[in-house]
């Protein structure tokens, strides 16, 4: 426990009780999660290090303190300013020597940095490449004690990634010139390619690797056949997450306007990202969801880069993403604070066409059209999935794991059932009526529905009019879906999304195939509490959920929270992240002492905030 852990000083030279000891007193964390303590074991010691884990995996102690436990300052080269300040924000608010140096400070500024760094007071300085790379402060570095180096996002130095940034390379320079301090990169970005980037670039070749699952455990993932988008957004927010950050991503700028305009009419913080609008309005959109509690951000996959909010609760696609990997990470953006998070996806057929056609009628090589079905394939594999979505997420990502307990097909078994008659009957259809049509009039024809275009074109005469009267219209439409998911119909590539009938569909309509669907029977507005089965450490942070407050003590924690924040100028989750606030709307303590008890409060916050806290929660006894 925090409160008895014995003082720094006087424990035996141990780097991993000392870093226990900081682990509980400065961040009020309670043990080391997956391989933190064996990577800030091997630092410490002075070893180099790749770390690769996902976003959220809890990244930054890794090298926060190892610097915190070796002689001198450990300097950190991220890429991103407003991450950088938010870093340092949250270090100084647990009390460690932090300070950044970056080209957005004035020069009175940069000098009183660079007064503490010569003085020797500084744990941790945060620097931009592009800073650290000049002859001046390699010169200055040069007369400092360094504790390490740490690179984060370090999948920049990759050419072929889309966070590209050519100083990243030249950070080899720091092995060259600083052979005996330690180097430490980080990323999120796990495949092959980047990795052995990063360890050539950087001249990590000798480095120790340390690869994590990239499971995000507290993500909970549904997909939801698309009715009304719009309606079944608002379902979800207003059935759990009220007041709450999400982004919601859209295909185009229009549906982003209007779907933003459209939550806002229904009291809903949303605000609208994308590139077509002007640079100003954008910057301040994007402001406010990092300041303001609880804004709902419609946004094109313009949005995201480099964002770093750890309390978005969720994460809507009301279009396909345009592979596995960009919805894993996109949705990824959510509960980087490790608390119970939602990737909710919408699809229906009209994605299914509209991403096929977009690649036949691309520019793109024939191979690369190759490559693009596959991916689409595997998303549609995905979305149509009548096993474990997290399952088959993470064998995309080359990880074998067992099924979750916390995705839309986990939480609800059994559903599955055998849709080959069915699919016969349809492919059927299509057949008889001379693959003209599209699903509307099949299912029409399918259900026994004698309308206009029915008898105009003779259809009820047919042997399979109404050969599907048992099976509800919307269930035909999601098993066209599907056919089409898997390529056994085929959308012609004309304006009325005629459908016809794969070569490859020969063995479902001999019986010689199987096709197993899924009922669309998905629920929403139930409480969102992940139930794992997987590992402890994740299971305790994903455990509380909004759901296990009540409403009015959530929102006076909040507005404390919120009012400390603004006070000071800072984003609200620098001061505690939904977790620590949901625990201790939960546990109420009673006492000063009690906030240790509290994970993500050590001594400092403790100090500063406990009392502020313990008025809000005296009106709730
Ligand atoms: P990353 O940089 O890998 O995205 P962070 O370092 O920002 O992740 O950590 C993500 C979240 O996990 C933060 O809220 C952090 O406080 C929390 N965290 C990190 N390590 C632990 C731990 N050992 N126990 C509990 N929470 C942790
Ligand atoms: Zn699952």
């Amino acid at each position: 426990m925090p409160a008895d852990s014995p003082p720094l000083d006087s424990l035996p030279f141990d780097t991993l009780a000392a870093a226990l000891d900081i682990l509980h007193r400065v961040y009020g964390h309670e043990a080391f999660r997956g391989r933190q303590a064996e990577i800030i074991d091997h630092v410490v010691k002075g070893g180099d290090a790749l770390v690769l884990m996902p976003t959220g995996g809890g990244k930054s102690v890794c090298y926060q303190i190892p610097a915190m436990l070796r002689d001198g300052v450990g300097i950190v080269v991220s890429p991103l300013i407003a991450l950088m300040q938010d870093q340092v924000a949250a270090l100084q608010q647990m009390g460690v020597a932090a300070a950044v140096l970056n080209s957005s400070q004035s020069l009175d500024e940069m000098r009183a940095v660079e007064a503490q760094l010569r003085q020797g007071t500084l744990q941790l300085l945060y620097v931009a490449p592009e800073r650290l790379l000049t002859p001046r402060f390699l010169d200055l570095l040069h007369t400092l004690k360094i504790a390490l180096f740490a690179i984060d996002e370090a999948h920049c130095v990759s050419q072929w990634g889309h966070d590209f940034r050519p100083e990243y390379i030249q950070l080899s320079v720091l092995h060259q010139q600083f052979p005996d301090v330690p180097r430490i990169a980080l990323t999120a970005t796990a495949d092959r390619e980047t990795r052995a980037e990063i360890r050539t670039r950087l001249a990590l070749e000798e480095a120790e690797v340390y690869l994590t699952s990239f499971d995000r455990p507290n993500i909970r993932y549904r997909v939801v056949e698309r009715t009304d988008a719009k309606r079944q957004l608002l379902a979800l927010i207003e059935g759990d997450y009220v007041g709450a950050a999400g982004i919601v991503y859209c295909q185009s700028r229009k549906k982003v306007d209007e779907t933003a305009a459209w939550l806002a009419t229904h009291k809903i913080k949303a605000l609208p990202y994308h590139a077509g609008m002007d640079a100003e309005t954008r910057r301040r959109n994007q402001e406010r969801f990092l300041r303001e509690d609880g804004i709902v951000m419609v946004a094109t996959i313009a949005f995201g880069m480099g964002i770093d909010k750890p309390d978005v609760r969720f994460v809507a696609h009301l279009d396909l993403p345009s592979s596995i990997e960009a919805y894993y990470q996109e949705t990824g953006r959510a509960g980087r604070d490790g608390a119970a998070a939602d990737a909710w996806l919408a699809f229906g057929l009209a994605d299914v066409v509209l991403l096929r056609r977009r690649i036949e009628e691309s520019e793109l090589s024939d191979q690369r059209k190759v490559v693009s079905r596959r991916k689409l394939d595997a998303l549609l594999a995905f979305c149509e999935a009548t096993t474990c979505r997290r399952v088959a997420l993470l064998s995309y990502l080359g990880e074998e794991s067992q099924p979750c307990g916390n995705c839309d097909i986990c939480l609800e078994p059994g559903e599955s059932w055998d849709a080959s008659v069915p699919a016969q009957k349809l492919l059927s259809a299509c057949w008889r009526t001379g693959q003209r049509f599209g699903v509307g009039h099949l299912v029409d024809v399918l259900r026994g529905e004698a309308t206009d275009k029915v008898t105009r074109f003779g259809h009820e005469q047919l042997p399979v009019f109404g050969i599907g009267r048992d099976v509800d219209a919307q269930i035909w439409k999601s098993l066209a879906r599907q056919l089409v998911s898997l390529g056994y119909l085929i959308v012609q590539s004309d304006q009325f999304n005629t459908l016809a009938v794969s070569e490859t569909a020969r063995p479902l309509l001999k019986g010689e195939a199987t096709l197993m669907m899924r009922r669309p029977t998905v629920k929403m507005g139930r409480g969102n509490r992940p139930r794992r089965n997987g590992t402890a450490e994740a299971t305790t942070a994903a455990a509380l959920t909004r759901a296990d407050v009540a409403p009015d003590l959530w929102d006076a924690l909040r507005n404390r929270r919120r009012d400390l924040a603004t006070a000071q100028n800072l984003p609200p989750y620098v001061i505690f992240h939904d977790a620590t606030l949901l625990a201790i709307a939960q546990a109420k303590p009673q006492r000063l002492e009690d906030f240790l008890h509290i994970p993500g409060i050590g001594e400092r916050k403790m100090k500063r905030y406990g009392a502020d806290f313990l008025e809000v929660l005296a009106a709730f006894r």
